[in-house]
């Protein structure tokens, strides 16, 4: 299926950048402040995601925590654990935690947990369903509204709004007619023939963000979930670059999640995401480190079986990260990556591409 795209080997030793300087003073390399209009500093290895509960009110399909939170009996951070982390982080010069769960506005403190986050020095993305009720959202209007964007700021993982009942949608718009002009709209691409329109319909009805989070679903070892084979990763690519128009039209930036492979744009497809974000499309496998409430530490959900350790083990977020990568490196070393010819590509060697989800790498065993 990568007939019609260029060979990696084509790209030898001139990975296309879109023209922009790969050295850039901003974690993810791109010379650009992608922070300043409040997304992720995605390609940021020392990124910490902090798992408030293991409670959601959806069930997506794609869901990546599913067996993760079947397993548990709904955990909640404790203020004690609560403030480790943070205690971690700061230990760890890091000024910046991702909260998440489950939906994590759903944990009782939330709202609490912000403000003592804010106090402590902290900037804040809180990944969220949107579906919060009429009191949670009280509640935080009531104690956020005030907070300055670039303090804190939510991504909401939006779902094709013909796959969501009334009542979710009712309160995915409260939410959003609330906190839109502080928030990013994400998506999970996990079926082949997505429609994004509405996400662009959101954007202008909410005053969103125009970051647009597009995150692939990854198989998850042992799951089930819904996601995006890897015989589907070359159509997902067509229809995300025929996306591109839409995206011009709107001003929209799309910014890709972690696992996306580069040798299925061609270079007018990469100059144009580029021109559209500022930042180079960003094509690697960076895990974040996530910290469950208990304080278990993983890589990311697709890695959450391998070496799974407690934030007790380590010092500070630094030796977290060596940690993993060294997981990761393994993983990679032994199998490659999620096309054959990942193995001999001069883009992965070079660090340029991942070789998409190492989760495909896991399942392929
Ligand atoms: S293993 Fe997969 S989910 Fe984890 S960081 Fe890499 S691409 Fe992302
Ligand atoms: S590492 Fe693999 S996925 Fe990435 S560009 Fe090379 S062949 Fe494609």
């Amino acid at each position: 299926m990568l007939a019609s795209r260029k060979s990696p080997v084509h790209r030898m030793g001139a990975p296309d950048r879109g023209g922009l300087d790969p050295a850039g003073s901003t974690p993810c390399g791109s010379g650009h402040d992608c922070e300043g209009r409040g997304i992720l500093q995605i390609g940021d290895l020392e990124m910490a995601n902090v798992l408030l509960t293991e409670s959601c009110v959806r069930a997506c399909p794609y869901c990546f925590a599913k067996q993760y939170m079947a397993g548990a009996a709904s955990r909640e951070i404790s203020w004690e654990n609560l403030i480790y982390v943070l205690d971690f982080l700061d230990r760890s010069k890091n000024d910046r935690v991702t909260y998440l769960g489950g939906e994590p506005t759903l944990h009782p403190e939330f709202s609490r947990f912000v403000l003592y986050t804010l106090d402590r020095g902290f900037r804040i993305t809180v990944f969220t369903s949107g579906v919060v009720s009429e009191a949670t959202l009280a509640s935080m209007t009531n104690c956020l509204m005030g907070v300055p964007a670039e303090k804190l700021h939510f991504i909401c993982n939006l779902n094709q709004p013909s796959l969501s009942p009334d009542a979710e949608l009712a309160s995915i718009h409260r939410f959003l007619n609330t906190f839109g002009r502080r928030t990013g709209p994400g998506y999970t691409l996990y079926q082949v023939d997505f429609d994004l329109k509405f996400l662009v319909d959101y954007v202008a009805r909410f005053s969103l963000s125009k970051d647009l989070r597009l995150g692939l679903a990854h198989p998850i070892p042992g799951q089930g979930n819904a996601c995006i084979s890897a015989a589907e990763l070359s159509v997902v690519a067509r229809r995300l670059a025929n996306c591109i128009p839409l995206f011009e039209v709107a001003g929209i930036r799309p910014h890709f999640d972690c696992g996306m492979p580069h040798c299925l744009f061609d270079d007018a497809e990469l100059s144009a995401f580029c021109r559209l974000t500022g930042c180079p499309p960003r094509f690697t496998c960076d895990p974040p480190i996530d910290i469950g409430p208990d304080l278990s530490v993983w890589p990311c959900f697709p890695l959450h079986g391998c070496d799974s350790k407690s934030l007790h083990d380590f010092n500070n977020l630094s030796d977290v990260v060596e940690f993993f990568k060294q997981t990761q490196e393994r993983l990679r070393s032994d199998r490659g990556g999620v096309l054959p010819a990942c193995r001999a590509c001069v883009l992965r060697d070079g660090g340029t591409c991942g070789g998409g989800c190492v989760a495909h790498l896991v399942q392929r065993q």
